[in-house]
């Protein structure tokens, strides 16, 4: 079910970044992602398409870094571990992503699933995120300018939520948007203490919650920016 990137979103890279991807994806598997379905998609995805050419000797460590406007692009094994997450009860047909940054995660994700929608509260990032959207080829990702906080209510509902910042709760309004089987990823907490929590419906109404461990987000922010 892995939708190869085109030849073309590969074109003129040299052999170094496959080579810093593949250790980026052994490094992965030693940290506990298990889903090899997601390790192969950032093994081939080039994240330094992603951020400023200055950081680009630096794409391919383990660590978040900065894409502008007070953001950063998600530490990789983040994505890994929130997108195997997501996938853990079958594959979800339409994806929401409140966060889109710098538009990786989303990509990731659009590699996997059939559609993706995606919103982002500043305009410039979103105005980039889209344009390596169509530099890679992509048409299943659709992105708004919007409060992801308000989710979005015409494309409800979503098999799958995943929201790339954090609040000290998971809005009502996205809950209200999961399918009655759907699953949720958020990190939720204070800026110095957060955690990585699952819901998942349980098609009778309620949810299962579930906290998968301590993460490190910058944090949801309300209005447009
Ligand atoms: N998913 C991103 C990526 O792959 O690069 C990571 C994004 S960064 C950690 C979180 C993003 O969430 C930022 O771009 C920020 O502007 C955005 N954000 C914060 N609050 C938001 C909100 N209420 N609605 C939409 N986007 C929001």
């Amino acid at each position: 079910n892995v939708h190869p990137l085109p030849p073309s979103a590969l074109k003129g890279e040299g052999m170094t970044s496959q080579r810093a991807r593949d250790r980026l994806a052994t490094k992965l598997k030693e940290e506990g992602i298990r889903d090899q379905r997601v390790i192969d998609v950032i093994r081939n995805l080039p994240r330094h398409h992603f951020i400023d050419q200055a950081l680009h000797s630096r794409a391919y460590e383990n660590t978040a870094l900065p894409i502008g406007h007070g953001q950063t692009i998600s530490q990789p094994w983040v994505v890994a571990r929130m997108t195997e997450a997501l996938l853990e009860f079958g594959m979800p047909q339409k994806v929401l992503e409140v966060g889109t940054g710098s538009g990786y995660q989303a990509v990731v994700l659009a590699s996997l699933v059939p559609q993706v929608f995606t919103v982002e509260r500043i305009e410039e990032l979103l105005r980039q995120a889209r344009r390596r959207f169509r530099q890679l080829g992509l048409t299943n990702i659709r992105s708004r300018h919007d409060d992801g906080k308000l989710g979005w209510p015409d494309e409800a509902p979503f098999d799958a939520i995943i929201l790339t910042a954090a609040g000290d709760a998971i809005p009502t309004q996205l809950l209200d948007q999961l399918s009655p089987t759907g699953v949720l990823v958020a990190p939720v907490g204070s800026p110095s203490h957060q955690t990585l929590i699952r819901m998942r419906g349980d098609g009778q109404g309620d949810f299962i919650q579930e906290e998968l461990g301590a993460v490190s987000f910058v944090p949801l922010l309300g209005g447009i920016g």
